[in-house]
């Protein structure tokens, strides 16, 4: 079973990502991780993020090892990981560790932006996360604050407003909502219920496929 969730930025698609892995016991890949990764290698290696040719031979000979999670998981690796995430040959140098992961016998769970569209179009069940930009800055500025950053509210909804039309206005593998994806739209809800929405509908959609 290949199950395929993608959403925008801060809506609780990873943390979905990693309950429902674990609930269905399946091997997850969070496929932002990769493009982090790229990015802040670049950053460290002063490559440029337009550089094509060298980004993608970063990315082809990435090793997930030598990155420290709070360097990938920074505002700046985020913002940096979409601008790399633009380049075709960045994304193509990185499709066939992700293609390898969701064909994996025994199933797969991943998360990213284009699992449904590009990476598992052949996913069993596919969701697409998203909740209000204004909600899901709220919840990153306090994520953000709490680590001792010193943005406002109002700047970390922009920056999550730039990034989405980033990864929407793309030319390759814009993020978007698969036509045969389930909304999970988490505003109001806690992330428990959110996980729980979740489990309901990739159960729903699996036993939908079994009778089918
Ligand atoms: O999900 P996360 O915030 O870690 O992703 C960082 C960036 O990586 C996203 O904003 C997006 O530009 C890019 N990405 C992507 N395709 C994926 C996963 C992430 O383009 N499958």
């Amino acid at each position: 079973m290949i199950i395929a969730i993608d959403g925008t930025t801060a809506s609780g698609k990873g943390t979905i990502a990693t309950r429902l892995a674990g609930y269905f016991g399946l091997p997850h890949m969070d496929t932002g991780r990769l493009y982090r990764a790229v990015a802040v290698s670049a950053l460290k290696h002063g490559v440029s993020l337009d550089a094509a040719g060298p980004l993608s031979d970063l990315a082809r000979t990435l090793d997930l090892n030598d990155f420290i999670e709070h360097e990938l998981r920074s505002a700046e690796a985020g913002r940096a990981a979409s601008v790399v995430a633009a380049i075709p040959s960045v994304r193509q140098a990185l499709f066939e560790l992700q293609r390898a992961f969701a064909t994996r016998a025994g199933g797969a769970l991943l998360d990213g932006r284009d699992i449904g569209t590009v990476i598992a179009p052949d996913a069993d069940v596919k969701l697409w996360v998203d909740a209000d930009v204004r909600e899901r800055g709220a919840r990153r500025w306090k994520e953000l604050v709490s680590q001792g950053a010193t943005f406002t509210l109002d700047e970390v909804i922009q920056q999550l407003k730039t990034r989405d039309a980033r990864d929407q206005g793309r030319s390759d593998a814009p993020a978007q909502m698969a036509s045969d994806a389930i909304l999970i739209d988490t505003t109001d809800l806690t992330i428990d219920a959110a996980v729980e929405k979740a489990v309901a509908a990739v159960e729903a959609a699996l036993a939908r496929g079994k009778t089918a």
